[in-house]
């Protein structure tokens, strides 16, 4: 298997002042190329600070964070940042796009770190802002835009610039029942599109039904890894129960 991720004894301790919380105990997990892959867990059982340290947004208290063969946690701050802009993209819960900008210069942001020019970044970020349905929303701002839309603005700018991973920490969570559904499938099929590799956090096992793999994170801990004929097998039987 072409293993992009591999994530080894992973520990993260917080300190508020005496008090120590352990948010990931000992995580060890790998995640294969083009996988489309969940971590499942309530909140609170260290979901993000896992995706967190992954990215490279948060160091470990111990452990090893390989991807592409490259070791994460030992990146000075500039490498990480470097590292995440040629090969990370993040759709986040709550969009986090820039109030002042408009969606097409939103999704073209990723790409002034590439280097290309302003013409030709225009010109892709109008295109994957057509692809995900907003083709007449490309001068609006994220307060002219309903959730549904500023997170498919979002989803543009993770995909833009086409890195081979892309995160999305709980990307549904702040949308209705159908936008989630049809959120959840634009990620997929644009992930799937292009073989990238994505990671979707949630609490939601819903979320988890287009998955290859499902990472159930429970404590700081890895609970148990289902794998994709378990997942349907597990909402076929939902599903004849209902
Ligand atoms: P999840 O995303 O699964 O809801 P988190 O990864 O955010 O969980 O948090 C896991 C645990 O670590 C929680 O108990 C949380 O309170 C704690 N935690 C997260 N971030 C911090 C922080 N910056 N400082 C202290 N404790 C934190
Ligand atoms: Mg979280």
């Amino acid at each position: 298997m072409n293993e992009i991720i591999k994530i080894k004894g992973l520990r993260k301790v917080y300190r508020m002042g005496k008090e120590k919380v352990v948010a990931l105990n000992s995580i060890d997990l790998s995640i294969n190329k083009g996988e489309i892959c969940c971590i499942l867990g309530t909140s609170g059982s260290g979901k993000s600070t896992l995706l967190n340290m992954v990215a490279g947004l948060e160091k470990p208290t111990r452990g090893e964070i390989i991807i592409k063969g490259k070791h994460i946690e030992k990146m000075n701050e500039k490498q990480v940042t470097k590292f995440r802009q040629e090969n990370v993209g993040f759709v986040f819960q709550s969009y986090n796009l820039l109030t002042s900008l408009t969606a097409i210069e939103n999704v073209a942001m990723p790409l002034i770190f590439g280097g290309c020019s302003k013409r030709k970044r225009n010109k892709m970020a109008g295109k994957i802002l057509k692809d995900v349905g907003l083709g007449d929303r490309l001068h609006h701002k994220p307060s002219e835009m309903s959730g549904g839309q500023q997170q498919r603005v979002s989803i543009a700018r993770a995909f833009v610039h086409s890195p081979e991973i892309v995160f999305a920490d709980e990307p549904t969570g702040n949308l209705d029942t159908k936008t989630t559904m049809e959120v959840l499938k634009m990620i997929v099929d644009m992930a799937k599109e292009k073989n990238q590799t994505l990671i979707i956090v949630t609490h939601d096992p819903e979320t988890c039904i287009f998955a290859d793999k499902v990472i159930h994170v429970r404590d700081g801990d890895v609970q148990k890894i289902e794998v994709k004929d378990e997942i349907a097998g597990r909402n076929k039987v939902e599903t004849t129960n209902s």
